[in-house]
């Protein structure tokens, strides 16, 4: 069943968008997309093939050509047009995401805007892509750094945050000069059809963006493998950003990776409880748990833990679970069955090492899983090692700042990390020693526009937003000027 209520309905595309065509696949096969809440199938994409990647690619290529040549005002003010236009069809492209996706509508509509400032911060960017001049050793030499387009690239984006994944990577993109082309999660394909509508509203020339819809296996590997494609950028799994980087390696391809995290989120007995439950509460359960920076392990210290464990409790019994459309609700369901599968396992896992429930205990209905507050857990278990990816708040008790510190750091992830605390000189200690790519003091929160965002260790590779995100999209080219 099509998406209903829609104000603009011609947002809703179930095409590829290849080399500036509107197109089925000449494979003839579709996919099917459903809504995670009801499991009604929302609609179909084209299964595009390799000869479609690659005609995506080319074109691509011929677009940069001439969009490096744009002026960087030029290039700023069609993502100007497509920020607005973005903001303008707001609650549509909210719509849209929650059908697809699953998140409340309140959730959606906050990642729109999100996804929008991206393009506002790289369209200011773009006009300040200044190089350096060198101090050269010789008398008759002078010597610049030039910071040009990496050209061609490509995008390959998860389900978790269908608009703001991809902004996040095309703004820059385009500021910098480059074409992009992007394989959106099939799960969440509108989202990414839609923006890409609106670009075309905007002016972005025709070829510069394509949407290749379809399978992960069959569009992947064309894209590592083209030497045409410069740069590869990636939000998802650890697994497969691993093997993005194995099949790249044959056209030793640039490559931002952001990938999976284990975050901690520590509470010492000096942090202010309030804040804290607040802070946990924002980090674990935004989007039911599924995103890279959700709180994974939460470690409270022995002095607060009981006061922390009946608090959260209390608030995440007033979470209430249910179809995103309707906006009582302030919890969705989680993306597919094998997404519940694994949160009943970690849950089992856990009570089976001698973790008790602090809430009620899990019960699921379909995708949707109540929310849950385990206690007493240990390193023992899967919860501490793996990415749980979904509602439920591990309580971890400790003694001291350097075990805590040492149990946060004791993942081969380095994503997000958060911590609690009051004491001034404890903010600066443990900011400077949790080994993780961001760190939130007081907060719950570390996404945002003009911040680097990314992860050490094995969360990633580079970083995206802030002033570093153009820079994965330009090269630096010394120019060596001599018998001067
Ligand atoms: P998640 O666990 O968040 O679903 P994935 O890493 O499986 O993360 O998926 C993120 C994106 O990577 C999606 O667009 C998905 O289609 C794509 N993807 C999955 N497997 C591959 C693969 N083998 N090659 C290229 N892309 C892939």
């Amino acid at each position: 069943m099509p998406i209903s209520g829609l104000s603009d309905p011609s947002l809703f595309r179930e095409q590829a968008l290849i080399g500036g065509s509107w197109t089925d696949s000449t494979s003839g096969k579709t996919l099917s997309v459903d809504n995670p809440a009801t499991g009604e199938i929302i609609g179909t994409i084209p299964a595009c093939t390799a000869a479609e990647t690659e005609k995506a690619i080319a074109a691509a290529d011929s677009a940069q050509k001439r969009w490096k040549t744009r002026t960087p005002d030029e290039r700023a003010a069609i993502l100007m047009k497509w920020y607005d236009l973005i903001l303008a069809s707001l609650d549509d492209l909210a719509t849209i995401m929650t059908v697809e996706q699953g998140k409340v509508l309140a959730e959606a509509k906050g990642e729109v805007k999100y996804a929008a400032s991206f393009l506002r911060w790289f369209a200011e960017e773009a006009r300040r892509m200044d190089g350096t001049i060198i101090t050269p050793p010789q008398r008759d030499r002078r010597v610049l750094v030039l910071k040009q387009p990496v050209g061609t690239t490509a995008a390959i984006t998860p389900w978790n945050f269908p608009l703001a994944m991809i902004t996040r990577k095309c703004a820059p993109a385009f500021a910098a000069g480059c074409s992009m082309v992007i394989k959106p999660s099939e799960l969440t394909p509108y989202s990414a059809l839609a923006l890409a509508v609106l670009a075309e509203r905007a002016g972005l020339p025709s070829g510069l963006l394509s949407i290749v819809t379809g399978e992960a296996k069959e569009i992947g590997p064309v894209l590592t493998a083209s030497p045409t494609v410069r740069k590869l950028s990636f939000t998802g799994s650890t697994r497969v950003g691993a093997l993005l980087m194995e099949q790249s390696a044959s056209t030793i391809k640039r490559l931002s990776l952001e990938l999976g995290g284990n975050a901690p989120l520590l509470v010492f007995d000096d942090a202010d409880l309030e804040t804290a439950v607040a802070g946990a509460m924002g980090s674990k359960f935004r989007n039911s748990g599924q995103t890279c920076v959700c709180s994974n392990r939460i470690l409270v210290q022995s002095g607060i833990h009981d006061r922390f464990v009946a608090r959260i409790t209390e608030e995440v019994a007033k979470l209430k679970v249910g179809n995103g459309l309707d906006p009582k609700n302030t919890m969705g369901p989680l993306i597919n069955d094998a997404a519940v599968a694994k949160i009943r396992a970690h849950v089992e896992d856990a009570l089976s090492h001698g973790a008790r429930y602090a809430s009620a205990p899990l019960s699921t209905d379909g995708r949707f899983v109540t929310p849950v507050v385990l206690e007493g857990v240990t390193s023992a278990m899967r919860v501490s090692c793996e990415e749980t990816f979904g509602p439920v708040l591990p309580v971890f008790k400790f003694e001291t700042e350097e075990e805590a510190v040492t149990l946060a750091n004791s993942t081969p992830f380095g994503l997000a990390s958060y911590f609690f605390t009051t004491d001034i000189s404890r903010a600066w200690r443990v900011g400077e020693a949790l080994d993780f790519g961001m760190v939130g003091l007081n907060t719950g929160s570390v996404s945002m526009e003009s911040a680097p965002f990314g992860g050490i260790k094995q969360s990633g590779l580079g970083r995206e937003g802030g002033h570093p995100g153009i820079d994965e999209f330009l090269e630096l080219k010394s120019f060596h000027m001599a018998g001067l």
